[in-house]
């Protein structure tokens, strides 16, 4: 499997050099330069098969030859080993005695109770085995606005040859999230507090990566949501959870809440890999760029208003582009151009020919923050069951689709438990509590604080890094 970016002048690289760059040299993001096709009797055989040999199944030939398979079945099974539920990825129907036909896929169960763990965990032992294959190290640095820190932690904590740097806005993270990444007691993982913005530690790491003589002298490195192989990963869910709702040659339905695009962006490589899908939606919060796109054909940005679901608090889905490279059969010079022009305008009028294929592939919608408490109430008052806000949107959303006969599958991307504050707010009792989040109130904080100051910050770095 070759993989070659969106803007056309990077080199095309195997899996393992992707991995480890993210972001391609021209600025583009890295894709599959052909995808594997799975027949219908593919698609029967993994509806009797545990979530890893699924996922070995789907990942091998995206990962090939970069990775030995029989080494990359051991990591899957290592991943998925640390998910609290059997099933990895469990399935069940949104409500008791329904005719809705609407289901949840529970993305939600591993180690810190979010659908990041998911590609994370895969992710961690990808670089750890990749650094000691090539005898080198990394310095990861990243900024979270509160999800991705603590998954990105649990995936790298006492990883040979990974030191992670994370940064996050002081007092502007939860309680909950600020305690599952300072808690952490291995030696290879930082927090740091910055006293600003989560827009604030952005700046700081970019600027860290902008600096080409830092950048190569710590090795840095990032695991953030362009990286390609978390998009891989992510795609296998959508597999197992079509094996679970219906044949290998009937459609299935996804609404998927989206922040980065790269959830949603999964489900669509899915499709492309041989998955019967009836309709893909995207649902977004009021910062609905990419539902107003899809309306309009007009992708406009405009100021970041904060939500109940934080992680979906964004303008610029860096995974989007993506999709607009394959929907515009692949055209590099016209992404370059539409990319730049995005970046420099703050608008992409979208040529009418993508804009029709969007349409083929996608549905979207929106839902306010009082559409979200009023899903996540009504849901608890008619059966005592706590949605997460995040996965609220994507109820709110897909209940207001025209029905279809396909079964339709909300993506529950986070426990209900970790956004207390808004569900509490919502149905007027707080969610039950994991025991491992409960116990997080006992345990030492570590975390230092600094001021948005960049030298202060890449002397810190500087000082961990080996
Ligand atoms: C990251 C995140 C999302 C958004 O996923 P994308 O892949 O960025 O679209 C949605 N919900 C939760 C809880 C998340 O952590």
């Amino acid at each position: 499997m070759k993989y070659q970016s969106t803007r056309g002048k990077a080199p095309v690289l195997e899996f393992a050099d992707v991995l480890l760059a993210g972001l391609a040299s021209d600025g583009g993001l890295y894709v599959p330069a052909e995808l594997p096709k799975f027949t219908p009797a593919d698609l029967n055989s993994f509806g009797q098969k545990p979530y890893s040999e699924v996922a070995t199944r789907v990942l091998t030939p995206l990962l090939s030859p970069s990775i030995d398979s029989d080494d990359l079945a051991k990591m899957i099974e290592e991943s998925y080993a640390t998910f609290r539920h059997p099933e990895v990825v469990p399935v069940r129907p949104l409500t008791t005695e329904s005719n809705e036909n609407l289901f949840l896929a529970e993305l939600f169960w591993g180690p810190t109770f979010s659908f990041k763990d998911v590609a994370l965990q895969l992710l961690g032992r990808l670089f750890e085995y990749e650094l000691s294959r090539r005898d080198t190290s990394v310095t990861i640095v990243g900024a979270t606005s509160g999800d991705t820190g603590s998954a990105a932690i649990e995936a790298c904590r006492d990883r040979d040859g990974i030191n992670l740097i994370m940064l996050h806005p002081r007092g502007r993270v939860s309680e909950i999230q600020r305690r599952q990444m300072t808690t952490v007691e291995s030696t290879n993982i930082h927090n740091i507090a910055i006293d600003g913005t989560f827009d604030d530690c952005q700046d700081l790491v970019k600027a860290m990566f902008a600096d080409t003589e830092f950048r190569d002298i710590h090795r840095l490195g990032a695991v953030n949501s362009i990286n390609w192989a978390r998009v891989a990963a992510q795609t296998v869910y959508y597999f197992t959870t079509a094996s679970k709702l219906v044949g290998p040659n009937d459609p299935i339905s996804f609404c998927v809440p989206t922040g980065n695009f790269g959830n949603i962006f999964a489900g669509y490589i899915a499709t492309q890999m041989g998955l019967p899908v009836d309709r893909l939606v995207m649902a977004s919060n009021h910062n609905d760029i990419l539902t107003r796109a899809h309306l309009s054909g007009i992708m406009e940005i405009r100021e970041v208003q904060p939500s109940t679901s934080p992680a979906m608090d964004i303008q610029v889905s860096s995974n989007f582009e993506r999709l607009l490279f394959e929907l515009s059969g692949k055209d590099s010079s016209w992404l370059t151009e539409a990319m730049l022009e995005f970046r420099s305008e703050g608008v992409l009028v979208l040529p009418p020919k993508i804009l029709e294929s969007l349409h083929v592939s996608f549905e979207a919608g929106a839902a306010s923050d009082q559409q979200v408490a009023d899903t996540i109430a009504e849901l608890h008052s008619s059966q005592q069951d706590f949605l997460d806000p995040h996965t609220a949107v994507g109820v709110n959303v897909a209940r207001r689709l025209q029905p279809t006969n396909s079964p339709l599958a909300v993506m529950a991307t986070a426990h209900p438990a970790k956004f207390e504050g808004a569900v509490a707010a919502a149905t007027g009792m707080s969610p039950p509590q994991p025991e491992e989040i409960a116990a997080l109130a006992g345990k030492a904080e570590r975390c230092i604080e600094l001021a948005v100051d960049i030298n202060a910050v890449m002397e810190f770095v500087s000082s961990v890094s080996q």
